[in-house]
């Protein structure tokens, strides 16, 4: 990425407000407590997120089985309310049969594709789907991607006017490095890390809701089963933890979280198998 093209009258102006922006990014994710670093603020991440859903809803086929829209509501209604957040939450379901996906945008609109619902296979399924995508959202990664994207551009801009007082060969050398610092140092890994952060946040939620949690074992272990032999991983794959690696992970996180569900007065088990959809 080379550095946007600005003079130094600019810089001098970006320096004071990006300064104090950054002081002000400090946040926290929920469950992990991991610290993050954000500057969108909540507000227009819920704007966005809402205007996106609009454009979904207008664009895709919605599935009006009932059965299934019941189900996919009464799980992820206990999703929801075991985040604490009140948001105004709606889940739809979009015909796909081919599409092994499921998201959240900002602001609590769920989507799931009919085709994740043979692989999630029953409510505990579901609930481990529903609870990794509702976990990216309440741990604000997309806006946390942004900020870090954000904060590459114009951290490159910020480094040179620090450092306009040194050996220009040796700043080049800084910028270069930082430039690749800031492409593979901190993006990259950061979405691996949300991955397991969503992945942790949502058997968090699914044992809060009273689902068994195990049963997200099984759930990637079906979608690892379902990826085999497809020339390209599901969408719900491709954000790279290996399968082993998310699958080791849930193992090592499941006696933090079993007492959460053992001691939840609410069980429900596996729930009900999910019908076939019938989408009309
Ligand atoms: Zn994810």
């Amino acid at each position: 990425m080379s550095p946007p093209r600005l003079n130094y009258a600019t810089c001098r102006l970006l320096f004071l407000p990006l300064f104090f922006l950054f002081l002000a990014a400090c946040a926290t994710a929920p469950v992990t407590g991991r610290k993050q670093f954000i500057i969108i603020d909540p507000q227009t991440e819920l704007r966005l997120g809402l205007e996106a859903s609009r454009e979904i809803l207008k664009k895709e086929k919605i599935c009006r089985d009932p059965e299934l829209n019941a189900i996919v509501k009464r799980v992820g209604e206990r999703i929801a309310r075991a985040t604490g957040k009140n948001l105004p939450w709606e889940f739809w379901v979009i015909d796909k049969p081919k599409v092994i996906n499921a998201f959240c945008l900002p602001g609590g609109k769920v989507f799931v594709y009919t085709g994740i619902i043979p692989v999630a296979k029953n409510e505990a399924g579901l609930a481990a789907v529903l609870g990794h995508e509702i976990g990216h959202a309440i741990a604000r990664h997309g806006a946390e991607r942004l900020s870090l994207g954000l904060a590459a551009a114009f951290g490159e801009v910020l480094l040179a006017e620090v450092l306009d007082l040194k050996d220009p060969e040796t700043r080049k050398i800084f910028l270069t490095a930082y430039g690749l610092g800031a492409t593979v140092g901190v993006i990259l890994p950061y979405s691996r890390k949300q991955e397991l952060e969503a992945d942790h946040i949502g058997l968090y939620l699914m044992a809060r809701a009273g689902y068994d949690p195990r049963e997200a074992l099984r759930f990637w272990q079906r979608m690892r089963a379902a990826a085999r032999g497809k020339p390209r991983p599901p969408a719900f794959l491709s954000t790279h933890p290996t399968d082993e690696a998310r699958i080791a992970a849930i193992k090592r996180l499941l006696p933090e979280i079993l007492p959460v569900y053992e001691n939840n007065p609410h069980r429900y088990g596996l729930g009900e198998n999910l019908p076939a959809p019938h989408c009309r």
